[in-house]
């Protein structure tokens, strides 16, 4: 794991130590990112840590760190665990103070932590996986990413109990996202995908996606679909900064069309390639 940032200091894991009423550890109060690492080059930084500040402030944190500051520290710790490919992984919690639901008094500050973790990249496109749909039972602020990630995590056990890479959650029938990560369908050449609204995060990776999408002419609409114009749709993927752009190919125990990796999908994932190496330098 190499060096771990606490508070803007450099230490090794041993020595950092959690207080037991860190706020983040009993009410899971705080936010967090992950960020994707290629050739140790932070892979959309800005929009990772914007998304930091803006989780922040929907939970009305104060941010000790300006954006420059942190990518200035998140590239120190890059260095000094010569990492190559892999992610940096970052929360800040509402700090340490004795147990009581409101908020603390203004002078206790915020706790940052961060620590990299290696994932080899070959640059070779991912193939198709499978999953299953579950009810999303979380809350209606799914737009901040927060450390609470119960109703997440079920979802994902539910899918690792199937055999499956990916939970895909729906309300009432309409689909919301994966466990961790976003979902889209491709119908009749048109890609498909949640709008960013408070029923969703709004992942990076779907981002980039889908100003690949504009900037290459593929046509798409941000438009909530149900779970049965996904199972009837021509293509499904999902995207997150760990599965960047993965074709969806069987949900349920049911193939999605042929059940292979389709044309807009693999496009998309050529594209997220290139994007990669026009911001992180070649991976050969
Ligand atoms: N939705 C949820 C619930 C997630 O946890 C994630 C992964 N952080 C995503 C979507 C994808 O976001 P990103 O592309 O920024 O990793």
């Amino acid at each position: 794991m190499g060096k771990i940032i606490i508070n803007g200091d450099l230490k090794s894991r041993s020595d950092v130590k959690v207080d037991i009423e860190d706020r983040g550890y009993q009410f899971g109060d705080g936010v967090y990112e992950v960020i994707r690492v290629y050739n140790g080059e932070l892979f959309a930084g800005d929009m990772h840590l914007n998304r930091l500040i803006d989780s922040a402030k929907l939970i009305q944190m104060k941010v000790p760190f300006t954006i420059a500051e942190i990518k200035t520290r998140m590239k120190e710790l890059i260095a000094e665990n010569q990492l190559k490919d892999g992610i940096v992984y970052m929360q800040l919690t509402r700090g340490v103070s004795a147990r009581t639901h409101s908020f603390p008094t203004a002078e206790v500050e915020p706790v940052f932590v961060a620590y990299t973790k290696e994932m080899p990249y070959t640059g070779k496109m991912k193939p198709g996986v499978n999953a299953v749909t579950t009810d999303d039972i979380r809350w209606l602020r799914c737009n901040i990413k927060s450390l609470n990630l119960l109703g997440n995590i079920m979802a994902k056990q539910q899918a690792v109990e199937a055999g499956c890479d990916e939970a895909i959650q729906h309300r009432d029938g309409t689909v919301t996202e994966g466990s961790s990560s976003n979902v889209s369908i491709v119908v009749d050449g048109q890609l498909k995908t949640h709008p960013a609204t408070n029923l969703i995060l709004n992942g990076i990776t779907r981002q980039v996606m889908l100003k690949l999408c504009a900037d290459h002419g593929i046509p798409y609409v941000e438009e909530a679909f149900t779970v049965e114009d996904m199972m009837a749709a021509d293509e499904v993927l999902y995207t997150s900064t760990s599965v960047e752009v993965t074709p969806i190919i069987n949900i349920d125990g049911q193939s999605i069309a042929a059940g292979e990796p389709g044309p807009i999908t693999q496009r998309l994932q050529k594209l997220f390639s290139e994007e990669i190496e026009k911001q992180c330098g070649s991976i050969k």
